[in-house]
Protein backbone atom coordinates (compact mmCIF):
# COMPACT_ATOMS: atom_id res chain seq x y z
CA UNK A 1 0.00 0.00 0.00
CA UNK A 2 2.59 2.25 0.98
CA UNK A 3 4.63 1.50 -2.33
CA UNK A 4 1.34 2.74 -4.30
CA UNK A 5 0.53 5.22 -2.32
CA UNK A 6 3.96 7.19 -2.59
CA UNK A 7 4.04 6.09 -6.28
CA UNK A 8 0.73 7.91 -7.11
CA UNK A 9 1.34 10.70 -4.91
CA UNK A 10 4.61 11.37 -6.61
CA UNK A 11 2.55 11.44 -10.05
CA UNK A 12 0.00 13.34 -8.42
CA UNK A 13 2.39 16.28 -7.71
CA UNK A 14 4.03 16.26 -10.83
CA UNK A 15 1.15 16.21 -12.75
CA UNK A 16 -0.50 19.19 -10.69
CA UNK A 17 2.95 20.85 -10.71
CA UNK A 18 3.30 20.82 -7.23
CA UNK A 19 6.70 20.11 -7.55
CA UNK A 20 8.77 21.94 -10.13
CA UNK A 21 9.34 19.76 -13.04
CA UNK A 22 12.95 20.73 -14.57
CA UNK A 23 14.41 20.78 -11.04
CA UNK A 24 16.03 16.84 -11.64
CA UNK A 25 17.41 18.20 -14.98
CA UNK A 26 18.30 21.77 -14.46
CA UNK A 27 20.69 23.06 -16.89
CA UNK A 28 21.68 25.71 -13.44
CA UNK A 29 24.77 23.93 -13.31
CA UNK A 30 26.29 23.85 -16.44
CA UNK A 31 29.44 25.94 -18.07
CA UNK A 32 27.45 28.02 -20.02
CA UNK A 33 25.29 29.22 -17.17
CA UNK A 34 28.53 29.48 -15.41
CA UNK A 35 30.33 31.51 -17.92
CA UNK A 36 27.06 33.71 -18.65
CA UNK A 37 26.80 34.55 -14.69
CA UNK A 38 30.03 35.34 -14.35
CA UNK A 39 30.19 37.94 -17.13
CA UNK A 40 27.49 39.65 -15.29
CA UNK A 41 28.73 40.00 -12.67
CA UNK A 42 32.26 40.69 -13.59
CA UNK A 43 30.04 43.63 -15.69
CA UNK A 44 28.53 44.94 -12.84
CA UNK A 45 31.32 45.53 -11.36
CA UNK A 46 33.50 47.20 -14.11
CA UNK A 47 29.71 49.58 -14.59
CA UNK A 48 29.59 50.25 -11.00
CA UNK A 49 33.64 50.83 -10.61
CA UNK A 50 32.78 53.22 -13.86
CA UNK A 51 29.80 55.07 -12.26
CA UNK A 52 32.13 55.85 -9.24
CA UNK A 53 35.35 56.01 -10.17
CA UNK A 54 37.44 58.95 -11.41
CA UNK A 55 40.06 57.17 -13.65
CA UNK A 56 40.95 57.78 -16.89
CA UNK A 57 39.18 55.20 -19.32
CA UNK A 58 35.93 55.26 -17.23
CA UNK A 59 34.03 55.46 -20.28
CA UNK A 60 35.64 52.47 -21.37
CA UNK A 61 35.33 50.72 -18.35
CA UNK A 62 31.60 51.64 -18.54
CA UNK A 63 30.93 50.14 -21.86
CA UNK A 64 32.50 47.26 -21.28
CA UNK A 65 30.67 46.56 -18.00
CA UNK A 66 27.47 47.28 -20.16
CA UNK A 67 28.94 44.85 -22.70
CA UNK A 68 29.52 42.21 -20.59
CA UNK A 69 26.16 42.29 -18.79
CA UNK A 70 24.27 41.73 -22.21
CA UNK A 71 26.47 38.98 -23.48
CA UNK A 72 26.64 37.17 -20.22
CA UNK A 73 22.32 37.19 -19.78
CA UNK A 74 22.54 36.33 -23.60
CA UNK A 75 24.37 33.13 -22.75
CA UNK A 76 23.03 32.14 -19.85
CA UNK A 77 19.70 32.33 -21.47
CA UNK A 78 21.44 29.99 -24.25
CA UNK A 79 22.02 27.47 -22.14
CA UNK A 80 19.51 28.11 -20.19
CA UNK A 81 16.19 27.13 -22.81
CA UNK A 82 18.19 25.30 -25.40
CA UNK A 83 18.52 22.47 -23.08
CA UNK A 84 15.32 22.51 -22.32
CA UNK A 85 12.01 21.05 -23.72
CA UNK A 86 9.72 23.51 -26.07
CA UNK A 87 7.22 26.05 -24.21
CA UNK A 88 4.75 23.69 -23.54
CA UNK A 89 6.65 23.18 -20.19
CA UNK A 90 6.13 25.40 -17.28
CA UNK A 91 9.08 24.94 -16.14
CA UNK A 92 8.35 25.25 -12.04
CA UNK A 93 8.14 29.47 -12.48
CA UNK A 94 5.86 28.96 -9.68
CA UNK A 95 8.48 28.33 -7.86
CA UNK A 96 10.65 30.52 -7.80
CA UNK A 97 10.28 34.06 -5.50
CA UNK A 98 11.28 36.34 -8.47
CA UNK A 99 8.11 35.06 -10.84
CA UNK A 100 5.91 34.25 -8.19
CA UNK A 101 5.46 37.60 -6.17
CA UNK A 102 7.99 36.73 -3.85
CA UNK A 103 10.82 38.94 -2.33
CA UNK A 104 12.99 38.60 -5.10
CA UNK A 105 10.14 40.09 -7.12
CA UNK A 106 9.50 42.70 -4.63
CA UNK A 107 12.68 43.94 -4.87
CA UNK A 108 12.53 43.71 -8.47
CA UNK A 109 9.71 45.90 -8.14
CA UNK A 110 11.38 48.68 -6.29
CA UNK A 111 14.00 48.33 -8.13
CA UNK A 112 12.93 48.69 -11.44
CA UNK A 113 9.82 51.95 -10.08
CA UNK A 114 12.72 53.19 -8.57
CA UNK A 115 14.71 53.85 -11.86
CA UNK A 116 11.55 55.07 -13.22
CA UNK A 117 11.27 57.91 -10.98
CA UNK A 118 14.96 58.74 -10.96
CA UNK A 119 14.65 58.88 -14.64
CA UNK A 120 11.85 60.73 -15.04
CA UNK A 121 11.80 63.45 -11.69
CA UNK A 122 15.94 63.45 -10.88
CA UNK A 123 17.57 62.86 -13.90
CA UNK A 124 20.59 64.43 -12.45
CA UNK A 125 21.05 61.18 -10.36
CA UNK A 126 21.71 59.18 -13.45
CA UNK A 127 24.17 61.80 -15.02
CA UNK A 128 27.66 59.94 -14.30
CA UNK A 129 26.14 56.87 -15.91
CA UNK A 130 24.44 58.00 -18.78
CA UNK A 131 27.69 60.01 -19.66
CA UNK A 132 29.26 56.94 -19.79
CA UNK A 133 27.53 56.49 -23.21
CA UNK A 134 29.20 59.75 -24.62
CA UNK A 135 30.94 58.02 -27.78
CA UNK A 136 27.37 56.11 -28.47
CA UNK A 137 25.65 58.87 -28.76
CA UNK A 138 28.45 60.98 -30.39
CA UNK A 139 28.54 58.56 -33.43
CA UNK A 140 24.57 58.05 -33.79
CA UNK A 141 23.16 61.26 -33.11
CA UNK A 142 26.09 63.75 -32.91
CA UNK A 143 25.99 65.07 -29.62
CA UNK A 144 26.36 64.43 -25.95
CA UNK A 145 23.95 61.04 -24.40
CA UNK A 146 21.16 62.77 -22.12
CA UNK A 147 19.20 60.71 -19.70
CA UNK A 148 16.70 59.45 -22.57
CA UNK A 149 19.41 58.34 -24.78
CA UNK A 150 20.44 56.11 -21.28
CA UNK A 151 16.73 54.97 -21.28
CA UNK A 152 16.48 53.61 -25.21
CA UNK A 153 19.88 52.10 -24.78
CA UNK A 154 19.29 50.26 -21.80
CA UNK A 155 15.13 49.23 -23.09
CA UNK A 156 16.82 48.20 -26.49
CA UNK A 157 19.60 46.14 -24.89
CA UNK A 158 16.86 45.08 -22.60
CA UNK A 159 14.56 44.02 -25.98
CA UNK A 160 17.58 42.58 -27.64
CA UNK A 161 18.78 39.93 -24.98
CA UNK A 162 15.19 38.63 -23.58
CA UNK A 163 14.28 38.54 -27.60
CA UNK A 164 17.02 35.99 -27.78
CA UNK A 165 15.99 34.32 -25.03
CA UNK A 166 12.26 34.52 -26.40
CA UNK A 167 13.60 32.88 -30.02
CA UNK A 168 15.79 30.10 -28.39
CA UNK A 169 13.04 29.30 -26.32
CA UNK A 170 9.87 29.54 -28.77
CA UNK A 171 12.97 28.13 -31.64
CA UNK A 172 10.17 25.41 -32.81
CA UNK A 173 7.24 27.91 -32.93
CA UNK A 174 7.56 30.15 -36.64
CA UNK A 175 4.92 32.27 -35.27
CA UNK A 176 6.73 33.15 -32.07
CA UNK A 177 10.28 33.67 -34.11
CA UNK A 178 8.74 35.67 -36.94
CA UNK A 179 7.35 37.78 -34.46
CA UNK A 180 10.40 38.08 -31.68
CA UNK A 181 12.80 39.16 -35.04
CA UNK A 182 10.18 41.80 -35.92
CA UNK A 183 9.72 43.29 -32.61
CA UNK A 184 13.08 43.04 -31.86
CA UNK A 185 14.12 44.41 -35.21
CA UNK A 186 11.60 47.21 -35.17
CA UNK A 187 12.98 48.79 -31.67
CA UNK A 188 16.57 48.67 -33.27
CA UNK A 189 15.94 50.24 -36.15
CA UNK A 190 12.88 52.33 -35.82
CA UNK A 191 13.01 53.31 -31.88
CA UNK A 192 16.48 53.62 -31.02
CA UNK A 193 18.85 54.00 -34.32
CA UNK A 194 16.54 56.21 -36.81
CA UNK A 195 15.69 58.46 -34.88
CA UNK A 196 19.12 59.34 -33.40
CA UNK A 197 20.51 59.53 -37.01
CA UNK A 198 17.97 61.64 -38.21
CA UNK A 199 19.21 63.62 -35.63
CA UNK A 200 22.71 63.08 -36.56
CA UNK A 201 21.54 64.89 -40.37
CA UNK A 202 20.12 67.42 -38.53
CA UNK A 203 16.40 66.17 -39.08
CA UNK A 204 13.57 65.87 -36.06
CA UNK A 205 14.06 62.97 -33.70
CA UNK A 206 11.27 61.19 -35.37
CA UNK A 207 9.33 57.76 -34.21
CA UNK A 208 8.03 56.50 -37.06
CA UNK A 209 6.12 53.58 -35.24
CA UNK A 210 4.04 55.26 -32.83
CA UNK A 211 1.02 56.89 -33.94
CA UNK A 212 -1.62 58.99 -32.09
CA UNK A 213 -3.12 58.48 -29.61
CA UNK A 214 -0.11 56.72 -28.19
CA UNK A 215 2.00 59.06 -29.21
CA UNK A 216 -0.15 62.07 -28.69
CA UNK A 217 2.33 65.04 -29.24
CA UNK A 218 2.84 64.69 -32.81
CA UNK A 219 -0.58 65.67 -33.36
CA UNK A 220 -0.75 68.52 -31.11
CA UNK A 221 -0.54 72.27 -32.26
CA UNK A 222 2.67 72.53 -30.73
CA UNK A 223 4.02 69.25 -32.51
CA UNK A 224 2.28 70.12 -35.69
CA UNK A 225 3.89 73.17 -36.30
CA UNK A 226 7.45 72.42 -34.89
CA UNK A 227 7.24 69.56 -37.82
CA UNK A 228 6.02 71.98 -40.54
CA UNK A 229 8.47 74.59 -39.47
CA UNK A 230 11.43 72.28 -40.51
CA UNK A 231 13.62 73.19 -43.19
CA UNK A 232 13.64 70.67 -46.36
CA UNK A 233 9.93 69.45 -46.48
CA UNK A 234 10.99 66.68 -44.37
CA UNK A 235 8.87 67.98 -41.50
CA UNK A 236 5.69 67.75 -43.97
CA UNK A 237 6.33 63.99 -44.88
CA UNK A 238 6.43 63.31 -41.57
CA UNK A 239 3.10 64.96 -40.80
CA UNK A 240 1.48 63.17 -43.76
CA UNK A 241 2.98 59.80 -42.20
CA UNK A 242 1.48 60.13 -38.76
CA UNK A 243 -2.07 61.02 -40.13
CA UNK A 244 -2.27 57.75 -42.72
CA UNK A 245 -0.53 55.63 -39.90
CA UNK A 246 -2.91 57.08 -37.39
CA UNK A 247 -6.23 57.58 -39.43
CA UNK A 248 -6.12 54.99 -43.00
CA UNK A 249 -3.31 52.16 -42.35
CA UNK A 250 -4.25 51.32 -38.63
CA UNK A 251 -7.64 50.40 -39.14
CA UNK A 252 -7.23 48.67 -42.53
CA UNK A 253 -4.09 46.51 -40.86
CA UNK A 254 -6.32 45.93 -37.48
CA UNK A 255 -9.68 44.87 -40.07
CA UNK A 256 -6.55 42.37 -41.72
CA UNK A 257 -4.92 40.98 -39.18
CA UNK A 258 -6.51 42.47 -35.41
CA UNK A 259 -4.83 44.24 -32.96
CA UNK A 260 -1.60 41.67 -32.84
CA UNK A 261 -0.22 43.66 -36.48
CA UNK A 262 0.77 46.54 -33.83
CA UNK A 263 0.71 45.06 -30.56
CA UNK A 264 2.65 41.85 -30.95
CA UNK A 265 4.45 42.98 -34.04
CA UNK A 266 5.71 46.77 -33.97
CA UNK A 267 5.14 48.53 -30.66
CA UNK A 268 8.24 49.23 -28.51
CA UNK A 269 5.93 49.20 -25.46
CA UNK A 270 4.94 45.61 -26.60
CA UNK A 271 8.22 44.51 -27.51
CA UNK A 272 9.61 45.01 -24.01
CA UNK A 273 5.85 43.21 -22.71
CA UNK A 274 6.80 40.44 -25.13
CA UNK A 275 10.39 39.83 -24.24
CA UNK A 276 11.63 41.28 -20.90
CA UNK A 277 8.36 40.65 -19.23
CA UNK A 278 7.43 37.12 -20.74
CA UNK A 279 8.94 35.13 -17.80
CA UNK A 280 5.97 37.66 -16.01
CA UNK A 281 3.76 36.94 -18.16
CA UNK A 282 1.26 34.15 -15.82
CA UNK A 283 1.31 37.18 -13.11
CA UNK A 284 -1.77 38.63 -14.75
CA UNK A 285 -4.91 38.38 -13.32
CA UNK A 286 -7.98 36.47 -14.79
CA UNK A 287 -10.50 37.05 -12.45
CA UNK A 288 -13.51 39.28 -13.60
CA UNK A 289 -13.28 42.40 -11.76
CA UNK A 290 -9.89 42.76 -13.38
CA UNK A 291 -11.76 42.44 -16.65
CA UNK A 292 -14.29 45.20 -15.33
CA UNK A 293 -11.21 47.63 -14.11
CA UNK A 294 -9.55 47.01 -18.04
CA UNK A 295 -12.92 47.86 -19.71
CA UNK A 296 -13.37 51.06 -17.64
CA UNK A 297 -9.57 52.43 -17.18
CA UNK A 298 -8.22 51.71 -21.23
CA UNK A 299 -11.58 53.38 -22.11
CA UNK A 300 -10.95 56.39 -19.50
CA UNK A 301 -7.91 56.76 -20.77
CA UNK A 302 -8.73 56.79 -24.60
CA UNK A 303 -11.30 59.51 -23.51
CA UNK A 304 -9.17 61.73 -21.64
CA UNK A 305 -6.61 61.88 -24.74
CA UNK A 306 -9.40 62.18 -27.10
CA UNK A 307 -10.80 65.15 -24.81
CA UNK A 308 -7.06 67.16 -24.48
CA UNK A 309 -6.34 66.69 -28.26
CA UNK A 310 -10.10 68.47 -28.93
CA UNK A 311 -9.59 70.82 -26.07
CA UNK A 312 -6.08 72.56 -27.69
CA UNK A 313 -7.30 72.19 -31.13
CA UNK A 314 -10.17 74.46 -30.47
CA UNK A 315 -8.23 76.36 -28.58
CA UNK A 316 -5.44 76.74 -31.12
CA UNK A 317 -8.06 77.73 -33.68
CA UNK A 318 -8.66 81.06 -32.05
CA UNK A 319 -12.62 79.93 -31.56
CA UNK A 320 -12.36 79.63 -27.97
CA UNK A 321 -9.34 81.30 -26.54
CA UNK A 322 -11.10 80.50 -22.96
CA UNK A 323 -10.40 76.84 -23.41
CA UNK A 324 -6.43 77.71 -23.23
CA UNK A 325 -6.05 76.98 -19.85
CA UNK A 326 -7.96 73.91 -19.76
CA UNK A 327 -6.26 72.44 -22.55
CA UNK A 328 -2.92 73.28 -21.14
CA UNK A 329 -3.66 71.72 -17.77
CA UNK A 330 -5.37 68.57 -18.65
CA UNK A 331 -2.10 67.79 -20.98
CA UNK A 332 0.18 68.67 -18.54
CA UNK A 333 -1.63 65.86 -16.43
CA UNK A 334 -2.22 63.47 -18.63
CA UNK A 335 1.61 63.69 -19.46
CA UNK A 336 2.07 62.99 -15.85
CA UNK A 337 -0.36 61.06 -15.15
CA UNK A 338 -0.74 58.63 -17.80
CA UNK A 339 2.68 59.32 -19.88
CA UNK A 340 4.85 59.04 -16.96
CA UNK A 341 3.08 57.31 -14.06
CA UNK A 342 0.82 54.68 -15.52
CA UNK A 343 3.03 53.80 -19.00
CA UNK A 344 6.50 53.82 -17.25
CA UNK A 345 6.60 54.03 -13.44
CA UNK A 346 3.85 51.59 -12.96
CA UNK A 347 3.35 49.89 -16.77
CA UNK A 348 7.03 48.50 -16.30
CA UNK A 349 8.09 48.89 -12.64
CA UNK A 350 5.32 46.85 -11.57
CA UNK A 351 5.92 44.01 -13.94
CA UNK A 352 7.23 41.42 -11.51
CA UNK A 353 4.10 41.47 -9.67
CA UNK A 354 1.29 42.30 -11.93
CA UNK A 355 2.65 40.89 -15.18
CA UNK A 356 3.91 41.92 -18.77
CA UNK A 357 1.17 43.79 -19.99
CA UNK A 358 -0.53 46.38 -17.27
CA UNK A 359 0.47 49.47 -19.44
CA UNK A 360 -1.24 47.43 -22.82
CA UNK A 361 -4.31 46.16 -21.02
CA UNK A 362 -5.26 48.77 -19.12
CA UNK A 363 -3.96 52.43 -19.80
CA UNK A 364 -3.46 52.11 -24.16
CA UNK A 365 -4.94 54.31 -25.89
CA UNK A 366 -4.21 53.05 -29.00
CA UNK A 367 -4.45 49.53 -27.69
CA UNK A 368 -8.28 51.05 -27.12
CA UNK A 369 -8.69 52.42 -30.24
CA UNK A 370 -7.76 49.04 -32.07
CA UNK A 371 -9.61 46.84 -29.51
CA UNK A 372 -13.04 48.07 -29.94
CA UNK A 373 -12.30 47.69 -34.74
CA UNK A 374 -11.16 44.06 -33.53
CA UNK A 375 -14.17 43.98 -31.12
CA UNK A 376 -16.68 45.16 -33.77
CA UNK A 377 -15.09 44.86 -37.49
CA UNK A 378 -11.68 42.88 -38.09
CA UNK A 379 -11.03 39.09 -39.66
CA UNK A 380 -8.90 38.04 -36.63
CA UNK A 381 -10.16 35.67 -34.32
CA UNK A 382 -8.48 32.31 -32.06
CA UNK A 383 -10.42 29.47 -33.13
CA UNK A 384 -11.04 26.95 -30.90
CA UNK A 385 -11.75 23.08 -31.16
CA UNK A 386 -13.01 22.30 -28.00
CA UNK A 387 -13.83 18.79 -27.94
CA UNK A 388 -9.52 18.33 -27.72
CA UNK A 389 -9.68 20.51 -25.06
CA UNK A 390 -8.49 18.57 -21.58
CA UNK A 391 -8.83 21.46 -19.32
CA UNK A 392 -5.30 21.90 -18.09
CA UNK A 393 -5.49 25.11 -18.29
CA UNK A 394 -1.89 26.21 -19.98
CA UNK A 395 -3.48 28.97 -22.10
CA UNK A 396 -4.71 30.58 -19.19
CA UNK A 397 -2.26 30.53 -16.98
CA UNK A 398 -0.09 32.09 -19.37
CA UNK A 399 -2.43 34.65 -21.09
CA UNK A 400 -0.22 38.49 -20.39
CA UNK A 401 -3.72 40.18 -20.89
CA UNK A 402 -5.85 38.03 -18.42
CA UNK A 403 -8.33 36.35 -21.36
CA UNK A 404 -9.76 32.79 -19.41
CA UNK A 405 -9.08 31.22 -22.85
CA UNK A 406 -10.06 28.04 -21.23
CA UNK A 407 -13.16 29.28 -21.06
CA UNK A 408 -13.63 29.86 -24.19
CA UNK A 409 -11.89 26.71 -25.39
CA UNK A 410 -14.41 24.68 -23.31
CA UNK A 411 -17.50 25.95 -24.92
CA UNK A 412 -15.69 25.60 -28.45
CA UNK A 413 -16.08 29.45 -29.07
CA UNK A 414 -14.27 32.05 -31.28
CA UNK A 415 -11.78 34.20 -29.45
CA UNK A 416 -12.25 37.44 -30.35
CA UNK A 417 -11.93 39.54 -27.14
CA UNK A 418 -10.81 43.35 -27.50
CA UNK A 419 -8.21 43.00 -25.57
CA UNK A 420 -5.94 40.28 -27.34
CA UNK A 421 -3.08 41.25 -28.65
CA UNK A 422 -2.41 38.27 -30.52
CA UNK A 423 0.61 37.39 -29.19
CA UNK A 424 -0.23 33.83 -29.77
CA UNK A 425 1.42 32.31 -26.54
CA UNK A 426 -1.92 30.65 -25.64
CA UNK A 427 -1.51 28.35 -28.90
CA UNK A 428 1.93 27.86 -28.53
CA UNK A 429 1.61 26.56 -24.62
CA UNK A 430 -1.84 23.96 -25.39
CA UNK A 431 -0.72 20.70 -25.38
CA UNK A 432 -3.41 19.92 -27.71
CA UNK A 433 -3.44 22.12 -30.39
CA UNK A 434 -6.73 23.29 -29.55
CA UNK A 435 -6.29 27.57 -30.15
CA UNK A 436 -5.28 28.61 -33.71
CA UNK A 437 -4.78 32.42 -34.59
CA UNK A 438 -6.80 33.10 -37.65
CA UNK A 439 -7.63 36.22 -40.10
CA UNK A 440 -11.25 34.54 -42.12
CA UNK A 441 -12.42 35.91 -45.36
CA UNK A 442 -14.39 38.36 -43.40
CA UNK A 443 -14.96 39.67 -40.06
CA UNK A 444 -18.90 38.36 -40.46
CA UNK A 445 -18.22 34.45 -39.66
CA UNK A 446 -16.11 34.81 -36.53
CA UNK A 447 -18.96 34.74 -33.68
CA UNK A 448 -20.15 31.56 -33.60
CA UNK A 449 -23.43 31.28 -32.08
CA UNK A 450 -24.14 35.22 -31.23
CA UNK A 451 -23.28 37.55 -33.79
CA UNK A 452 -21.92 40.78 -32.75
CA UNK A 453 -23.83 44.40 -34.00
CA UNK A 454 -22.07 45.18 -36.64
CA UNK A 455 -22.21 41.12 -38.26
CA UNK A 456 -25.58 41.22 -37.52
CA UNK A 457 -26.71 44.32 -38.86
CA UNK A 458 -24.39 43.53 -42.32
CA UNK A 459 -25.40 39.90 -42.26
CA UNK A 460 -29.05 40.60 -41.85
CA UNK A 461 -29.99 43.91 -43.03
CA UNK A 462 -33.86 44.85 -42.06
CA UNK A 463 -34.62 46.77 -44.82
CA UNK A 464 -33.88 43.38 -47.15
CA UNK A 465 -36.33 41.24 -45.64
CA UNK A 466 -39.21 40.53 -47.60
CA UNK A 467 -42.42 39.40 -46.04
CA UNK A 468 -42.05 35.68 -47.53
CA UNK A 469 -38.51 35.37 -45.52
CA UNK A 470 -39.60 36.23 -42.40
CA UNK A 471 -42.02 33.57 -40.67
CA UNK A 472 -38.51 31.23 -41.87
CA UNK A 473 -36.44 33.82 -40.22
CA UNK A 474 -38.89 33.30 -37.10
CA UNK A 475 -38.87 29.83 -37.39
CA UNK A 476 -34.96 29.23 -37.15
CA UNK A 477 -34.47 31.46 -34.21
CA UNK A 478 -37.72 30.34 -32.40
S1 LIG B 1 -5.72 35.08 -25.83
FE1 LIG B 1 -3.79 34.11 -26.53
S2 LIG B 1 -3.10 35.38 -28.25
FE2 LIG B 1 -4.62 36.60 -27.08
S3 LIG B 1 -3.38 37.79 -25.62
FE3 LIG B 1 -4.01 35.89 -24.57
S4 LIG B 1 -2.27 34.48 -24.91
FE4 LIG B 1 -2.04 36.15 -26.40
S1 LIG C 1 -7.17 24.92 -24.78
FE1 LIG C 1 -5.27 23.70 -24.63
S2 LIG C 1 -4.04 24.79 -23.08
FE2 LIG C 1 -6.16 25.55 -22.88
S3 LIG C 1 -7.09 24.27 -21.28
FE3 LIG C 1 -7.58 23.31 -23.26
S4 LIG C 1 -5.93 21.81 -23.61
FE4 LIG C 1 -5.20 23.20 -21.98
Amino acid sequence: MSIVGEHTSACDEEHHALVDPGSSRSPSGSWGVRLGSGLIVLGLLALLAAIEGQQEGRVVLGLVGFGAIACGAAGTFVAVWSQRFAASNNHGVFFRSAQSQGIVAWALAVGMTGFYVILYWFPERLERMTHLLDPVATLLAGRAADHWFLYGFVYTIAVLVFGLRMLVKHRGNPYQLWRTASLMAFQLGFAFLLPHLMELARQPEFYFTYFWPLKWSYVFPSGVSELRGHPGGLGVFLLVWSAVASLVATPVLTYYFGKRWYCSWVCGCGGLAETLGDPLRHLSSKSSTAWRIERVSIYAVLGFIVLTTALVWTHASGHAPWLGGAGRRLSDWYGFFIGSVFSGVVGVGFYPLLGSRVWCRFGCPMAAVMGLQQRLWSRFRITTNGGQCISCGNCSTYCEMGIDVRAYAQKGENIVRASCVGCGVCSAVCPRGVLNLENGRTHGDRMVGHQGPWTRLLAEPPFKSTDAERPQHRKRHS
